[in-house]
């Protein structure tokens, strides 16, 4: 019965394609190229002179143009933030000095540890002293406006996108929870049958290649499929109320084993701070103390690894899997104030919020539902109508990637950025923190930060889609990855050549 499911879902699966979209341009780099341009242009009218009139026209039109210019940049970098210009300088410097990676002292071969901070938005690093993550972004590479997660921003979806390189459509888990359309059967979070679970994650791929790999968390990892068993001691199961000291000393204990033994690929996970940010929202006393906290652990996991003499061999890779939001009471639309277009029951709703996912009996036409629903929401009479646009899934914005699969519900509600979907309105008030919602909104990016013998020093790089990090790996353990979203030659754009 469920062998038959994944069959279907399977072989529906398009191959999927390398198609990233082109990184956009750098900020900075359009600055310096106008800078460039400015300062070229006052130097070409080097020319033979036909007059001396005209000479000393240019002459004085250059000396006006170079004060100018120089006006300009003393305004620009004196009203420039202190990161900024440091930023600039770190970058240049790493250019000028590092171009190859530097050669592993103690480990026989690289190891990477994949670590991830469930919620933690870009931004938080600054709420409070971050000393150890600092320090893993001044002595490594840092995607400077954050790296960018997958649709929908859900800590499920990601976490798989993150070790698959494939986004929700072709990994098969394409919400933290949904329904299979052709069995029923329900999946969630602590679904860990491999019919579900799609692609080829990193600790499989690793394992391909006779080398050992260990997770301490991470969704799917305690799924048995392919050539990953899920070894005893080298994984572990779910269980939150471990707590992250004993998940660090356990990684680390991972480095006394003899060399060859060392696993190669290792991931390390913590609740932190999502588990706060719903509660409270992102900007409460309560996620400054997780960030801390956070900030701590990377202390204990620096310390102990510098301890071991590995602390410059091992690739850190710490990520986030989405950001975060406030939300609260006034921010909801209620489905109920639909009915004079369309009545939409709850038994047709697959999730409320921030991923509105509506599966309609197969007698209903759809393409009806969805108009019907917009002309309420757009008519002005439904509350907050104008903070939700439906679509059929094919409809959707494309570089969502969000409907090359049948377990994708048919029509998928885009909300605007902290606003929440009900069915009926209730006397319920409550503030707190959501994710989920499209992964253009800015709140909803997360960390990355690349610390290793393959990274270099206080480089910044533009931000990044989480589906690359799959490539990243294999490339950094120089193995041969499965297909998957990525782009080839994203690696080489990051990483150090090799020595
Ligand atoms: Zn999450």
């Amino acid at each position: 019965m469920g062998s038959d499911s994944v069959d279907v879902l399977t072989s529906t699966k398009p191959t999927p394609i390398p198609s990233q979209e082109e990184d956009p341009p750098n900020p900075s780099t359009a600055l310096l190229s106008f800078d460039t341009e400015d300062s070229s242009s006052t130097t070409t009218p080097h020319q033979k002179p036909t007059t001396t009139i005209l000479f000393i026209s240019l002459l004085l039109l250059t000396c006006t143009t170079l004060a100018a210019a120089v006006a300009f940049a003393f305004l620009f970098f004196s009203s420039a933030s202190q990161s900024t210009t440091t930023t600039a300088t770190a970058t240049a410097t790493a250019a000028n000095i590092e171009t190859t990676a530097r050669p592993l002292t103690k480990l026989q071969k690289p190891v990477v540890l994949l670590i991830s901070s469930d919620g933690f938005r870009f931004g938080y690093q600054f709420k409070t002293p971050t000393p150890n993550i600092h320090r893993l972004i001044s002595n490594g590479t840092e995607a400077e406006l954050g790296l960018i997660p997958v649709f929908p921003t859900l800590t499920f979806p990601n976490h798989y996108s993150i070790v698959t390189g494939l986004y929700p459509a072709y990994h098969g888990i394409i919400n933290n929870h949904f329904v299979d359309p052709y069995t029923g059967d329900t999946f969630t979070m602590g679904s860990h049958e491999p019919k579900w679970w799609l692609g080829e994650p990193l600790w499989e791929t690793v394992v391909n290649h006779g080398l050992k790999a260990a997770t301490y968390f991470w969704p799917g990892s305690e799924v048995k499929k392919g050539s990953w068993t899920c070894p005893l001691n080298f994984c572990r199961n779910y269980n939150g109320s471990v707590p992250f000291e004993e998940r660090v000393d356990t990684v680390l204990n991972y480095f006394d084993l003899p060399n060859s033994e060392i696993p190669v690929f290792m991931t390390l996970y913590f609740e932190d701070p999502d588990h706060q940010g719903h509660q409270v929202g992102p900007d409460d006393p309560e996620i400054t103390d997780a960030v801390a906290r956070i900030d701590r652990m990377i202390g204990k996991l620096i310390e102990g690894l510098e301890k071991r003499g590995v602390f410059e061999d091992v690739t850190i890779i710490l990520v986030g899997d989405h950001g975060m939001v406030g939300t609260c009471d006034k921010k909801l639309i209620f489905l109920e104030d639909l009915a004079p277009w369309i009545e939409i029951p709850k038994s047709w709703i697959q999730s409320y919020t921030p991923l509105l996912a509506i599966r309609p009996p197969s007698s209903v036409s759809l393409a009806d539902v969805v108009a019907k629903m917009n002309e309420g929401l757009s008519s002005g009479k439904v509350q907050n109508g104008n903070r939700l646009k439906v679509y059929l899934k094919e409809e959707l914005p494309g570089r969502l990637h969000y409907a090359a699969s049948d377990r994708i519900p048919p029509i998928i509600g885009l909300l605007e950025e902290g606003f929440k979907v009900e069915q009926k309105e209730s006397k319920r008030q409550e503030c707190g923190g959501a994710h989920g919602y499209d992964n253009a909104i800015f709140s909803m990016r997360t960390i990355f930060i690349g610390h290793g013998p393959q990274f270099a020093r206080g480089r910044k790089v533009p931000s990044f889609e989480n589906v690359q990090i799959y490539n990243l790996v294999t490339s950094i353990l120089n193995i041969q990855g499965a297909a998957n979203n990525g782009t080839a030659l994203f690696p080489t754009s990051i990483l150090l050549s090799s020595p």
